[in-house]
Formats: C-alpha cells, sequence, structure tokens
C-alpha cells in the first residue's frame, strides 16, 4: 500500500517537552497525534501490576484488550474497556519502563501498530525511535534536548517533587534508553536539533513548524 500520509518525527530524551509540543504542533497543523511513550507505558503497567509476560501483553493492541482512543490529540488508554491513561505515570511505571522497552519483541509489535497508525492519519509521532526506526520517511525529523537540570526542574514543577530525586531518576532511563542494543534513542543523521533550555514550549512549536517542508 502506498501512504500518501505525512508524519513529523520528533525524538528525544526524557522530559524534554516532545510530548507537550508535539501536541501543540498537531493542534497547529491539524494532523493527529501519537505519543509513543504511553503504548510502552502501558505495556509496563499490565504486565507488572498483573504479572503477565510483556511480550504477551504487547500483543494486546493488535488484539484491542489494549486501545488507544484517540480524543482531541490526547491520548487515552484502555485496557479491558477501563480508562488506565492516569496510571501510566506512576512510580511503579517510571522504574520499570525501560526495562521493558529494551525487549525486542515488545518493541516490534508495538512499531507494527504505530506505523499501521500512520498508514491512516498525517501525525505527529514522539518518542525515541520515530525517526530512525518507525517512520525514517517523515517529512520532518526533530530531536529535542536539554540539560539534566532543565528537564528534572520542568518535571519536578509539574510533579511537585523534589528535583534531585527526579533528576536521578531521569538519568538513569536516559542511560538505559540510549546504551539499548534494539533502537536506542540516538539523533538521526538528518533530524534537527533543538536544544530547548532557553526556549517555552510555544517558541519551540513555532520554530518546528517553521521548519516543515513546503509542497
Ligand atoms: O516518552 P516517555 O518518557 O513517556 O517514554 C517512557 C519510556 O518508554 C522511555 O523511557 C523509553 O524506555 C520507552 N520508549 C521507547 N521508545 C519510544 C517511546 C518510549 O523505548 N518510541
Amino acid at each position: 500500500m502506498i501512504n500518501n500520509f505525512r508524519s513529523i518525527a520528533i525524538d528525544g530524551p526524557a522530559a524534554s517537552g516532545k510530548s507537550v509540543v508535539g501536541k501543540k504542533l498537531s493542534e497547529l497543523i491539524n494532523y493527529e497525534f501519537l505519543d509513543t511513550g504511553i503504548m510502552y507505558r502501558a505495556v509496563t503497567y499490565v504486565s507488572k501490576s498483573e504479572s503477565i509476560n510483556p511480550i504477551l501483553v504487547s500483543n494486546y493492541f493488535k488484539e484491542k484488550t489494549i486501545e488507544i482512543i484517540f480524543d482531541d490529540k490526547n491520548n487515552k488508554i484502555y485496557y479491558k474497556k477501563n480508562e488506565i491513561t492516569n496510571s501510566l505515570f506512576s512510580d511503579l511505571v517510571d522504574t520499570n519502563v525501560s526495562e521493558i522497552s529494551k525487549i525486542i519483541e515488545v518493541r516490534k509489535n508495538l512499531v507494527i501498530e504505530q506505523r499501521k497508525i500512520s498508514e491512516t492519519n498525517n501525525i505527529v509521532m514522539v518518542g525515541r525511535d520515530i525517526g530512525t526506526i518507525v517512520l525514517p520517511n517523515s517529512e520532518l525529523k526533530v530531536y529535542l534536548d536539554a540539560s539534566i537540570a532543565v528537564r528534572a526542574k520542568r518535571r519536578s514543577e509539574e510533579l511537585g517533587l523534589e528535583s534531585n530525586v527526579i533528576e536521578k531518576k531521569l538519568k538513569s532511563r536516559d542511560i538505559t534508553d540510549s546504551s539499548r542494543k534494539n533502537s536506542p534513542l540516538k539523533i538521526d543523521e538528518d533530524a534537527h536539533f533543538i536544544n530547548t533550555d532557553n526556549l517555552n514550549i510555544d517558541q519551540v512549536v513555532m520554530m518546528i513548524k517553521d521548519l516543515i517542508p513546503n509542497d
């Protein structure tokens, strides 16, 4: 099947602002939005809370036991018809998600689903391997980064938790995500690199919008 839909790939480390920027951008240009991190989080949550092998759980998307609902650019996750989105940002998930994301079969299953979604919509997709693996033919690839101190500060303000505790956890996830053998987080050679340390959300969104190639 020839895919006539367009995609914008945004990758970057934890708490670099990918999700909020990607969502705003998708609203502005009227594309669909997919935060792929939420899919790895869903596999982690269901696998850990129900003691089910994560590879089995990663099949649940295909079987529709886990579903992503696109609700006005919000990604909501349902498990057996019950919404679990709020549980996906718990400490249990944060602590375990990077290890589960290393598993090659889990990645394979989720990438199949992510590509399927891109075949029926123009999409802004955010994650760690979107430009490198999932959608290498995206019309635009962006790598968003920020210093660890800035990322930890932003996340601590969001969650009302101590910045140094958060910094430790982010660092640990960064290391696991960048050093894994399968689809590590890395800057694709044709990605535009944006450091957001001194930029607000709207500035980043506009910078990316200006990078979108004209027909
Ligand atoms: O983006 P977010 O921080 O919510 O992602 C949670 C975790 O999911 C990451 O730390 C990473 O281990 C995994 N992930 C991934 N590939 C993606 C998106 C997320 O491995 N495309």
